[in-house]
């Protein structure tokens, strides 16, 4: 599903030049289930953008399915971004303005998908999420992991291929925390590619298959043996 041959990107921190991404090779097959460890800086979040189209890369190239993304001009880009990626970030990204419901209805709102077809879906999230009784209400009105919740309803609600999280549980109490990977496991059972960002050793040691970044590079690439 997911290829990166040679992915560099370079940042220049002062007189410094830092290679966030040095010379990445990497697969992932459909419905894969991976964490991304390592230290502060390592280049985990420069990864996960780099997979999420969000940032391109310096040089190397990046296949998603047929088509090579790295060659894409930005609108193209959006366009694939939009289809196939959803995201999930530390700090949730919801508009305060917006009820929950609002807030998971907005991506089909922005593309153009009609009242009578959006309800549907978005009641099954909230049912699913157990919701229901905050779909009206607004983020300050939820807890950190209800909010997590809605983030996650809002990410999935056009079914993407690929569900990208960056510490989804870094704001989140242990057992809020749980709830929310939990449910992001579930969406990977049902299908779903996971790519998850975690300093949580706990955390990332539940995904099937777990990378280590370092200075840019990825160090280690582990995973449990077929069932
Ligand atoms: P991690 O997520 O593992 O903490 P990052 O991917 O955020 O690491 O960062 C990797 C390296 O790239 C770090 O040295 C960081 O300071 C640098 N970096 C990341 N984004 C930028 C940016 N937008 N501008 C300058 N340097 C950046
Ligand atoms: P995380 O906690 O996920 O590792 P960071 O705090 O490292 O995230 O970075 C958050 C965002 O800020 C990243 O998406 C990255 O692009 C940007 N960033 C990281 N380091 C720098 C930097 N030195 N200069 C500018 N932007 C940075």
């Amino acid at each position: 599903m997911i290829r990166l041959e040679q992915l560099c990107k370079r940042y220049q921190l002062g007189d410094e030049p830092v290679m966030a991404l040095d010379h990445v090779d990497l697969g992932i097959d459909a419905g894969e289930y991976l964490s991304v460890m390592g230290p502060s800086g390592s280049g985990k979040s420069t990864l996960l953008n780099m997979l999420g189209l969000l940032d391109t890369p310096d040089s190397g190239r990046y296949w998603l399915g047929d088509t090579e993304v790295s060659a894409l001009g930005e609108e193209a880009r959006a366009a694939q971004r939009n289809r196939q990626i959803g995201f999930v970030f530390q700090a949730y990204h919801l508009i305060d303005r917006l009820s929950a419901r609002e807030n998971i209805e907005l991506p089909l709102v922005l593309t153009g998908t009609a009242p009578e077809q959006r309800r549907p879906r978005v009641n099954d999230l909230l049912q699913r999420l157990g919701l229901e009784r905050h779909a009206d209400h607004l983020p300050n009105q939820l807890s950190g992991g209800q909010r997590q919740r809605v983030a996650i309803a809002r990410a999935v609600i056009r079914k993407p291929a690929l569900l990208l999280a960056d510490e989804p549980t870094g704001n989140l109490d242990s057992h809020s925390g749980q709830d929310v990977i939990e449910l992001l496991e579930e969406l990977n059972d049902e299908g779903i590619t996971l790519v998850m960002v975690t300093h949580d050793p706990n955390m990332g040691q539940r995904a099937r298959r777990r990378l280590w970044m370092q200075d840019g590079q990825l160090l280690k690439d582990e995973r449990d043996a077929q069932p």
